[in-house]
């Protein structure tokens, strides 16, 4: 059994790709609250919102199974209901945002995403920026997967608010949602707004840094301007931190396009280091050659591998 646990552990599948996968025994999760009902939880993989209240909980993305028991305590622990978590919304398909689903599915909650998202989680899925960073999500159990699904939006009515599901197509991935708590006045963004720098943008899952950068636009132009941002990683943040973002995401396309146009070559892009001067987003994760590749294949649509 011991055994066993081992192997699954070390066969879990971390999407975030380069990072390391995270000892579980040692994550320790944080809650704050943002607004309203809303709190923000942070242990390792994506945020978590949770709306918690007289109705229970309901939760956007579920980061890791094996911390399932530790953020159900730090629920608890928040000392507004018993209640347990009555509904998930997952932002998009990758592992360090979907990997706890089952658990909570086995607790009796209700699963919702994106029908993309379905299909990727019930197949498995190839992701990758076009170019070096690639990963393999392989086929979910029945349990992980939505059991509600839609095509551009829906809307719950929970803890006393309106809670709108946006899909955002082409952003991220092919099955991008964005979750907005009307009332509490809190969107969480998923990964289409993060702060780890570059952005991981999953072009061989449908995703486009074109996509992103509409997905920006658009949320800094329909949610009110002092709406609290919860990223897909990172702290909390405001509008004016998207819209920073979202001008990052411009010039650096700009200047790739510009490349192509004189056609020079994606090589020749990196080794002219055309994206120096944005070398203060350049991480671990995506550096400024992954990033350039990213921008490279999202605007020639080239064969993706
Ligand atoms: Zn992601």
């Amino acid at each position: 059994m011991r055994k066993l646990c081992l192997i699954a552990l070390l066969l879990l599948p971390f999407a975030a790709a380069a990072q390391q996968p995270p000892d579980f025994s040692k994550v320790e999760i944080k809650a704050t609250k943002v607004s309203g009902n809303v709190y923000m939880l942070e242990g390792a993989g994506g945020n978590i919102a949770a709306s918690v209240g007289e109705d229970g909980i309901l939760i956007v993305d579920t980061e890791y199974s094996p911390l399932a028991d530790k953020i159900r305590a730090a629920l608890k622990n928040l000392g507004v209901t018993d209640k347990p978590v009555r509904f998930v919304i997952d932002t998009h398909y990758h592992d360090d945002h979907t990997n706890g689903n089952a658990a909570y599915a086995a607790g009796g909650a209700t699963i919702i995403a994106q029908e993309n998202l379905r299909k990727r989680l019930e197949n498995g899925s190839t992701g990758g920026n076009g170019g070096a960073l690639k990963f393999q999500s392989p086929p979910q159990p029945k349990a992980a997967l939505p059991i509600i699904t839609y095509d551009d939006h829906i809307a719950l009515h929970f803890n006393g608010e309106e809670i709108r599901v946006i899909h955002f197509a082409g952003a991220h991935t092919d099955g991008d949602s964005v979750v907005y708590f009307t009332k509490s006045n809190v969107v969480h963004m998923g990964d289409e707004f993060i702060r780890y720098g570059f952005p991981f943008i999953d072009v061989n899952s449908g995703g486009s840094v074109q996509g992103m950068i509409a997905a920006c636009e658009k949320a800094s132009a329909d949610f009110p301007a002092d709406v609290k941002v919860i990223p897909g990683h990172g702290a909390a943040a405001s509008l004016d931190d998207v819209r920073e973002y979202t001008k990052m995401m411009k010039d650096t396309s700009a200047v790739v396009a510009q490349a192509l146009k004189d056609h020079k070559t994606l090589d020749q892009m990196k080794q002219e280091k055309i994206l120096a001067p944005w070398q203060k987003y350049s991480g671990a994760f995506v550096n400024s050659d992954a990033f350039i590749e990213t921008i490279y294949y999202s605007l020639t649509g080239a064969k993706r591998n």
